[in-house]
């Protein structure tokens, strides 16, 4: 094996945008799935399709996994541990922090090195700069393996410890899915009102755009432990997040996500925040301190 080649485990629509930029960069791939077929088209394009995963991982020092989560990686590699030894294993599968360093310890225990990836970006993403991967892990497997690993998006190396990349991945994930939810609940409230999800597009992506303003602003209070409620105070923020959940049930919407949300501000009324900002809330979030 040389360093434009690579083994790809797990064709999934993930799996199968990267083996495809990495045939279009020229390198030569060895691929293996659970369900063979699912490596037809790239067998045409180029792939080769190894004949048990244990001929996939001898074919590369470098293999790369793309499977539902970390538990699919045990089942997978179990019948080819023998074959970890002296490879880099990078696991572009999503998980928790926690089983991810699990995951590390076992392709250790294996002579193996694990490298940890949380992919920032849908199958459309893959082959393009424009894209991020966080990685942890040994920084010099890492470094060895930088530029194959380019081949699919940029890179963000957060450290050695291999829980880093997938907490930088659920940080942004514990994000995502709520201000997604969030923008359901706007066209929910929309729809009862006559209007298209095309109608409020361009205000909802307004709305968006002026987040970071907001993040920024927050940012550096929070760090100097600065809640005062010059700006903002916890108690117009509960009579507003009301105003949103009446205005929603009033339109016969669904009101449990603004619920969530209402709970939250009146306990933060509750414990004393009235007259601080409402980021004051992260009072009620905070890890305890031990
Ligand atoms: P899929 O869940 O579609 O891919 C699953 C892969 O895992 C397939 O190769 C599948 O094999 C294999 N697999 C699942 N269960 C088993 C099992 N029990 N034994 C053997 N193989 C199994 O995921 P994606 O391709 O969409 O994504 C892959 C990873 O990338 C996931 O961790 C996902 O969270 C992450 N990711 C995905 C994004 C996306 O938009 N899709 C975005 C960012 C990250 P088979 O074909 O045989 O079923």
């Amino acid at each position: 094996s040389n360093s434009q080649s690579v083994t790809l485990i797990g064709l999934g629509p993930m799996g199968q945008a990267m083996v495809t930029a990495f045939l279009d960069k020229g390198y030569q791939v060895t691929v293996w799935n659970r369900t063979a077929s699912r490596a037809d088209e790239l067998v045409a394009k180029g792939a080769v399709l190894a004949g048990s995963v244990e001929e996939a991982v001898r074919a590369n020092d470098l293999v790369i996994l793309s499977l539902t989560d970390y538990d699919v990686m045990y089942s997978v590699l179990e019948p080819a541990r023998e074959a970890l030894s002296g490879r880099v294993v990078v696991n572009l599968s999503s998980d928790t922090p926690e089983k991810t360093r699990a995951g590390s310890r076992w392709i250790t225990e294996q002579g193996g090195t694990h490298l940890t990836g949380g992919v920032t970006v849908p199958p459309s993403g893959i082959g393009k700069s424009e894209s991020k991967t966080f990685y942890s892990g040994p920084k010099d497997a890492f470094e060895a393996h930088q530029a194959t690993l380019e081949v699919l998006t940029s890179t963000d190396y957060r450290g050695e410890e291999a829980g880093l990349a997938a907490l930088m991945y659920q940080i942004g994930m514990a994000m995502f899915w709520p201000s997604m939810v969030s923008y359901w609940q706007a066209v929910a409230l929309a729809e009862a009102n006559g209007l298209k999800a095309a109608d409020i597009l361009s205000h909802a992506n307004e709305t968006m755009t002026n987040m970071p303003g907001f993040l920024g602003f927050y940012a550096e209070r929070i760090d100097n432990g600065n809640h005062a409620g010059d700006v903002d105070r916890l108690a117009m923020g509960l009579a507003s997040v009301e105003h949103v959940k009446h205005t929603i049930g009033d339109a016969g919407v669904d009101t449990s996500f603004q619920d969530a949300v209402v709970e939250l501000f009146r306990r933060g009324v509750e414990a004393g925040h009235e007259a601080d900002s409402f980021s004051s809330l992260l009072e009620l979030m905070r890890k305890p301190s031990a």
